[in-house]
Order: structure tokens, then sequence, then C-alpha cells
């Protein structure tokens, strides 16, 4: 079974930030919500898996919902895009090299105000990253879209690690280039499994976003903490 928890149901974190230095942040689903444009996503990587294993993206479709169920089903975690392709025999590489060319995030997106504001206002206190699944190309734009651009101090996209979220060996590789042991990193995402439960397993602290509104009471939480310093 599937059991997601925020970090201030699970009551195993309290709310000191003494040690925090970096904040970590998921993208996609994070630092923006649109249903359609994840719809849009996952039609776009339906398609580009069809030209791979050449057949119909409706069955390529029916195929990823049904790796994604069997992964979750063997592994009791959530399954991404880049997971279900794999299983699928499909090529990472060449399935962002697809989506890069054929997703235009523009229709979907526009800056929200609250988040660009409270962002600048913790950037001022912890250096910013990004840490996601999606590729650089369509990271940048959906940064420019959503006003977030210039913002972080760095980016780790798909193409930093080639080892989508979940990945021990990535996650090490990430404390490396920002310089930052685990217990100095908090991580904030709006999948439990693929962005947190890891990160949580090293000893970061975590910051469950399923909408804009726990995304919006981040800084409360990182001032709380700091109050208890
Ligand atoms: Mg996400």
């Amino acid at each position: 079974m599937l059991l997601i928890f925020s970090a201030s149901e699970t009551g195993r974190q309290g709310t000191d930030m003494s040690r925090i230095t970096s904040i970590i942040f998921d993208l996609d689903g994070t630092l923006y919500g649109s249903p359609e444009f994840a719809l849009e996503i996952n039609r776009v990587g339906s398609q580009g898996l069809a030209l791979q294993l050449g057949i119909d993206p409706e069955r390529a479709d029916r195929l990823l919902s049904g790796a994604k169920t069997a992964i979750l089903e063997l592994t009791g975690l959530e399954a991404t895009l880049s997971a279900a392709c794999k299983e699928l025999g499909g090529d990472l590489r060449q399935l962002h090299g697809y989506l890069a060319g054929h997703v235009s995030p523009e229709t979907y997106l526009a800056p929200d105000d609250r988040v660009v504001e409270m962002l600048k206002r913790l950037g001022r206190d912890y250096a910013l990253y990004i840490y996601t699944n999606n590729n650089r190309s369509l990271t940048e734009s959906i940064m420019r879209l959503i006003g977030v651009e210039g913002l972080f101090r760095e980016i780790f996209s798909i193409e930093d690690f080639w080892r989508a979220k979940p990945d021990r060996l990535a996650l090490a590789k990430l404390f490396a280039a920002i310089g930052a042991e685990p217990v100095e990193c908090l991580f904030v995402g709006d999948r439990f499994d693929v962005d947190l439960r890891l990160p949580e397993e090293h000893g970061c602290r975590v910051w469950f976003t399923p909408t804009a509104e726990e995304l919006l009471a981040l800084e409360k939480f990182c001032k709380e903490g700091e109050k208890n310093d």
C-alpha cells in the first residue's frame, strides 16, 4: 500500500532549522501546479516511447500505465515516467530528446507572484537548488514562464546524472556538487516517494508540497525553525 505523509503529519521532524543551509526543490508539481501540463508531458512521453518501440501511442500509453502500476505493486513506491520507460525497454535519453522537442509549456504556465516573492526571500537565507527529473531545455523554459529563473544557485536536471529520482547514487553526487551534508539540506517536493523518501532516509529534512498551499507554508516552517535555533 502506498503511504504518503507530510513531514508535519508524521511528527518525525521538529522544526529546528539551525543546520539547514540549502533548500533543494523539485520543479514540476512543486513550484507550479498544472494537471493539464502534466497530462501533456505524459501524452508526449507516450508518443516518444511509441516511436522508440514501433507501436502506436495508445498502446504505449497503456504500457506506461501498466508499468507504473507494476512498479508500485512490486516496490510499494510511486513510479515516475522515467522508471516506467526504462521498465519497458525504452531509452531515457531518447525519451527526453523527444520531450524537449515536442512539449510546449507556453500555453499552460504563468508566474505565481506569491511563489516568486517567497523564493526571493528564502534565497537571502539559504542556497536554493532545483533537482528535477525533467530535462534541461524544458526546465529552463518552465522556470522562465513561472518567473523563477535566476533565483537558484544551480539546477540539476536528468542530464546531470541520467539517473531519475529516486536514486541513491544521483543523490550522493548532488550532495557532493553542492558541498553540503545531508543534515544541512531541506528537500521540497510534491511526490513523497520520488522527491522526499530517500533524502529523509539520509537524514535530510523534508517538506511535502502536494499543493501550492503547502509550498507557501514553507517560509513559515523555516522561520519557526530559525526561532528555535
Ligand atoms: Mg514533482
